[in-house]
């Protein structure tokens, strides 16, 4: 049975859990002192804590860390008496030393709640399928350079609505290693490794090559569809990719502005002045470019401002938390008003719900891209999309049928 550490002052509290999370088929682990759970250090790599902030002993975030220096990637539910903000900061930090927030919960625990918080963990344990046929598969180098080389890099397309007319404006390309022997392999798990070995620049470069031959295949079928590619911290230190851009796109007859240039918040802090001058470049010739991820990164108004940005991307953990949290709604509401005050235009990624999709149109975000209007997909699949759903998606304007038609 799944072990669950229980770390509680109070006995009472710590008791009382312990019998939900048993009744919930875990064997339960219960610790009213911190420092005892170290000491005894039953729990592995992985393990699942249900953890109180507010100790007097050790506290809450002092167990964070301690898990963290122990490089531990054990999974967190997170709980206090204090309001919700602490609560997130809470998460943010754990989050940021490589643990994984389950949830958080507001004490006292409605313990309804707890028990359909464990019910979904002890299924996505069950369900978890590793990215890979192969779960030992870490790439290499060589294995990366040899897939850039074999071309078993692909793209999957996921669309972009405009929210008050329900057309279709953009989409995002998103790069996937279609491994031989491993199967589907996802960005998060090589683009790092891309970046660390050098590969990057030729990994960006095949990527905008097969979203500018989309682009192409888009047009000669009468469809224009913008495309917005992904760049990392190391493309916008290289001098030359405005150049290649220009390159690609003249290459292929296309117009520029059909192609956006999408960069995280957290790349522009690196060296600011070298990407001052390759994004101005960028949008020199045309290309459009949009700010990732915003709200995660630590990017100051007057940064922005410098930078000619035409689309800001709001960050789907703002986005997904929104109709729950109202921080979360209020930070996504401070973003519309900022970009639309810098006249950019505002997108919204992690759009999961009908309730979201509402709620941003109340607050007049522009863009809209999530699982609720299509996951990512297959070139295929795509084109599927674009004959099939044209349909549904033009009935998103019709307000009142749009909860049957989306
Ligand atoms: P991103 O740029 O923030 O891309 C959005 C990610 O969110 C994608 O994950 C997408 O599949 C996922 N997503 C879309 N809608 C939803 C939703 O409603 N809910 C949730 N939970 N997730 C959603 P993906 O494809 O795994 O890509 C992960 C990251 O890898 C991307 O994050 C991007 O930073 C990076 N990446 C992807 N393609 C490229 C690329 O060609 N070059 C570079 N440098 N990075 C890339
Ligand atoms: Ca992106
Ligand atoms: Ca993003």
């Amino acid at each position: 049975m799944t072990e669950i550490f229980i770390i509680d002052d109070e006995e009472q509290i710590a008791e009382m859990l312990g019998e939900v999370v048993s009744l919930s088929g875990f064997n339960a682990n219960i610790y009213t002192d911190a420092t005892v759970f170290f000491e005894e250090g039953k729990f592995n790599d992985n393990a699942t804590i249900i953890l109180d902030l507010n100790m007097p002993n050790m506290d809450g975030v002092e167990v964070i860390r301690e898990l963290s220096s122990k490089s531990s990637k054990a999974s967190l539910i997170l709980m206090s008496g204090y309001d919700m903000s602490v609560l997130r900061s809470a998460e943010k930090l754990a989050q940021a030393h490589g643990l994984e927030i389950v949830t958080s919960l507001m004490k006292p625990i409605q313990l309804d709640s707890l028990m359909e918080v464990l019910d979904t963990h002890r299924k996505s344990l069950n369900d978890y399928q590793p990215l890979s046929t192969n779960s030992h598969f870490v790439p290499n180098t060589t294995d990366l350079a040899q897939a850039l080389n074999q071309d078993e890099l692909i793209i999957f397309l996921q669309p972009q609505i405009d929210i008050q007319t329900g057309a279709l404006v953009g989409s995002e390309v998103l790069v996937r290693w279609e491994h031989p022997q491993h199967g589907m392999i996802f960005p998060d798990n090589f683009i790092g490794l891309a970046e660390q070995s050098g590969l990057i620049g030729q990994l960006t470069s095949k990527v905008l090559d097969m979203a500018i031959e989309q682009i192409a295949a888009h047009q000669a079928r009468g469809y224009k569809i913008p495309l917005s590619v992904n760049v990392s911290a190391n493309n916008i230190s290289s001098l030359e990719l405005p150049e290649e851009l220009a390159d690609k796109i003249t290459h292929s007859h296309l117009d520029p502005s059909l192609l956006t240039i999408e960069v995280t918040e957290s790349a522009l802090m690196g060296k600011l002045v070298t990407s001052l001058d390759i994004l101005t470049r960028i949008r020199m010739k045309g290309f459009a470019l949009s700010i990732d991820d915003f709200g995660t990164g630590f990017s100051s108004l007057s940064q922005l401002h410098r930078v000619p940005f035409n689309e800001l991307k709001v960050d789907k953990s703002f986005i997904m938390e929104m109709d729950t949290d109202s921080e979360a709604k209020a930070i996504v509401k401070t973003c519309i008003v900022l970009g639309h005050e810098l006249n950019m235009t505002v997108v919204a990624e992690g759009v999961e719900t009908e309730a979201t999709l509402t709620m941003l149109k109340e607050l007049g975000c522009d863009i809209a891209q999530g699982y609720f209007l299509s996951r990512p997909l297959s070139e295929n699949d795509y084109q599927d999309w674009l004959d099939l759903n044209s349909h549904r998606i033009c009935m998103i304007n019709n307000s009142d049928k749009s909860s049957e038609t989306v």
